[in-house]
């Protein structure tokens, strides 16, 4: 087998498996759980069983998904007391849904989701996302539903680094607020509307991130090309030449960014001439350590 039909066979297994999980069984079969909540006409299309129209890059959240495992398992062999990927049954006004809670701790009284993200210091800045305060919310109400915790219990999530760029973990954690659930009831309903009169519901999300992550994206948004034809042809060719020379930008970033990991800490030149370094550079938001790269002459 040569090394790309390998590559292709490897990122295809990872892609089978992480369609076999939990989760993604439970949205392609149109359930809808406590991480759905992010946009009312995905949700609409999700509970009517639409099929997918394009295919999400999702690297980055399989990496999530397998941090996410090593975390459950460290936090699980050192604190044996606490209840981990615990199934909840969460019961709202017109629906129940099931979700697993990442880690209970009943001593406590308290419930905690574990995210991983590629922005620590923005979500440090802007405070936690709505839709990961919503859906540990979800597990607090159907903790508290099943009798296992008392109203109100603390609600926390941990965020962790991704990208393995700093050891931090950042948490928030508040008292179970019952107006999150009002809020769901009614952006469910908001859902429940639009399909009982057969109408699209609200497109929540920005069409940027519809266009990255939504698996419904050319069939919701078909209208989002632009309207007029290129029809000069070195207009056309300069058109397809940049797409060409993007695709080629973003892989040799990929192997910059990959190069430059195995550099981290390293000063020296290669025999070819080839000098590395690392210079601190002073912004408005702190210093920070920058990469210096260049062929100097007299290498081999
Ligand atoms: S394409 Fe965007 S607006 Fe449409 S369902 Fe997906 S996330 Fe929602």
């Amino acid at each position: 087998m040569d090394s790309d039909k390998y590559s292709k066979l490897f990122s295809t297994d990872l892609l089978i498996h992480d369609m076999r999980r939990d989760r993604s069984v439970a949205a392609a079969a149109g359930r809808v759980g406590p991480s759905s909540l992010t946009c009312r006409e995905r949700v609409r299309r999700t509970m009517l069983g639409h099929e997918f129209t394009d295919k999400v890059t999702a690297t980055s959240a399989l990496i999530g998904t397998y941090i996410h495992t090593g975390i459950t398992a460290a936090r699980k062999e050192l604190n044996p007391r606490l209840v981990h990927d615990l199934e909840i049954k969460i019961k709202l006004n017109k629906l129940e849904m099931v979700g697993t809670a990442d880690e209970i701790d009943l001593d406590e009284n308290s419930v905690t989701d574990y995210k991983t993200v590629n922005d620590l210091a923005y979500r440090k800045r802007v405070g936690p996302d709505d839709a990961h305060l919503r859906q540990v919310h979800l597990y607090a109400l159907g903790l508290i539903q099943a009798g296992m915790l008392q109203n109100p219990p603390t609600v926390r999530l941990v965020y962790i680094d991704r990208s393995g760029k700093t050891d931090e973990v950042w948490t928030y954690q508040q008292t179970y607020d019952p107006n999150q659930i009002i809020w769901i009831e009614e952006w469910l309903a908001d859902v429940d509307y639009a399909i009982q009169h057969k109408e699209e519901a609200s497109k929540d999300w920005p069409i940027t991130m519809c266009r990255r992550f939504c698996p419904y994206y050319s069939a919701c948004r078909p209208d989002d090309v632009p309207g007029l034809a290129i029809t000069v042809p070195e207009v056309a060719q300069a058109a397809n030449t940049y797409h060409e020379a993007h695709l080629q930008e973003t892989e040799a970033k990929q192997i910059k960014d990959g190069a430059k990991e195995l550099l981290r800490s390293v000063e020296g030149m290669t025999r070819e001439g080839v000098t590395v370094r690392w210079l601190t550079v002073n912004s408005d938001n702190g210093p920070y350590e920058r990469i210096e790269v260049k062929k100097v002459k007299g290498g081999e």
